[in-house]
């Protein structure tokens, strides 16, 4: 079969391993596949001078339409919107204020998220509101969280509560955010809602955020961004943190046009053709998987309600002579490598995410998983190497950094 992703390549002349992604947008494998649409707005504005504060002007309104906002920016990335946002609740428009953060005398500086909901992409989230200069209070704990621990946490101090919508939170004992949000409104204190990998740009200000985001570069295939959008004034406020501490999380000309592009885009994007593709891939690897000694393959929906499902690959070492964890490792090597998603490889199984394939690389997948299987089942002994050694030849790795 023609492998269309070779001829023109840019990996091989830079020597990089041409990675396959089954595991989702992932900023560690440059999270998504950027649309045609957005790659051709960025490349038309690179040569060009704009007034940069109107370029994010065209924005908002196009942030609004496709969220039901009143407004809406671009920032570097979800992860800097959360700051800019909760900046945004301490500091209002105050440009003294702005520039004073993370020093935040005089301001209200408490922000309330549940416990459960305290959890790293890559990064803690509760940072991402300290580096605000505000103080990340937890509330409940990680596992129960009632409206009395959240009612009992607010005070005069608190500038805002961040809700968090991950497969990574605690999914049960929690409150939901329409809840969440009538508690906190009750009090007068604003939500912001980290949604950064949610398909659905609508639900979250629907059910009550003030303020809700998302990151560009994820299912919108946009550039390396974070949309900012809710409440015209805190939107406002959270733009203004441009001339604070926001300057460090700047994006160019060309990922504000960009993730315009991608939006627009988004509005227009075959949703339904795209899922019949994606489960076209899952029905062939999970064909290719039936009847393998040691393995169950399962379809999964995806655990936040996208419109995705994943297959769930479960694997008995006894049977298939590999663990699920050296399974995905071999995946990793060779020729056409292939990560797939294993942040739960510890419980004897991984997934597979078709949302970031080019067309011709799921034979490629399916070729590879028989060929590893395969090798596998042929050695006398069991794959099994300890769990927590991987961890740390991961770590030890991050550490020779950059060599
Ligand atoms: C990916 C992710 C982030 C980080 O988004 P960036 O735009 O990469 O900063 C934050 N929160 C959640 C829930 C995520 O999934």
């Amino acid at each position: 079969m023609t492998d269309q992703q070779t001829p023109s390549d840019i990996r091989e002349s830079l020597g990089l391993r041409r990675v396959i992604n089954v595991s989702g947008t992932m900023t560690s494998l440059g999270a998504s596949i950027v649309v045609p649409q957005a790659i051709a707005a960025m490349s038309s504005i690179l040569p060009q001078f704009v007034e940069i504060n109107d370029l994010h002007r065209m924005a908002s309104p196009v942030i609004a339409r496709l969220t039901g906002g009143e407004a809406g920016f671009v920032t570097a990335s979800c992860s800097a919107g959360i700051t800019l946002a909760v900046a945004a609740t301490m500091t209002g428009p105050d440009l003294a204020a702005i520039e004073r953060l993370p020093d935040a005398t005089g301001l209200k500086n408490e922000v309330l998220i549940q416990t459960g909901h305290v959890v790293s992409y890559g990064a803690p989230v509760d940072q991402a509101i300290k580096l605000a200069g505000a103080k990340a209070v937890l509330v409940g704990q990680a596992t129960s969280c009632y409206p009395y621990h959240l009612e009992g946490a607010i005070n005069e101090r608190t500038a805002a509560a961040v809700f968090v919508v991950s497969h990574h939170t605690v999914q049960y004992g929690l409150v939901a955010l329409k809840k969440f949000a009538e508690i906190c409104h009750a009090r007068g204190v604003p939500v912001i809602v980290d949604a950064a990998s949610e398909y659905d740009l609508k639900v979250f200000l629907a059910e009550g955020a003030d303020i809700a985001i998302y990151s560009s570069h994820k299912f919108l295939g946009g550039p390396t961004g974070g949309i900012v959008a809710g409440r015209k004034d805190l939107v406002r406020s959270a733009f203004l943190q441009n001339m604070g501490v926001g300057r460090g999380m700047k994006l160019g000309k060309e990922s504000i046009l960009g993730t315009i592009a991608a939006l627009e885009a988004w509005e227009k994007r075959d949703h339904a053709g795209i899922r019949e593709k994606e489960t076209g891939y899952l029905h062939l690897w999970k064909q290719t998987l039936t009847g393998k000694p040691g393995v169950t393959a399962e379809i999964e929906a995806d655990p936040t309600h996208n419109p995705l499902d994943r297959l769930r690959v479960t694997i008995d070492p006894r049977e298939a002579h590999i663990t699920a964890w050296d399974f995905a490792d071999a995946l990793a090597k060779g020729e056409r490598p292939i990560i797939v998603r294993d942040h739960e490889a510890e419980h004897g199984y991984f997934y597979m995410d078709p949302c970031n394939l080019h067309p011709g690389e799921e034979t490629i997948v399916a070729g590879r998983l028989e060929e590893e299987l395969r090798k596998a089942r042929a050695s006398n002994e069991i794959i099994a190497t300890p769990f927590e050694e991987r961890y740390a030849r991961r770590i030890s790795g991050l550490m020779r950094w950059p060599d």
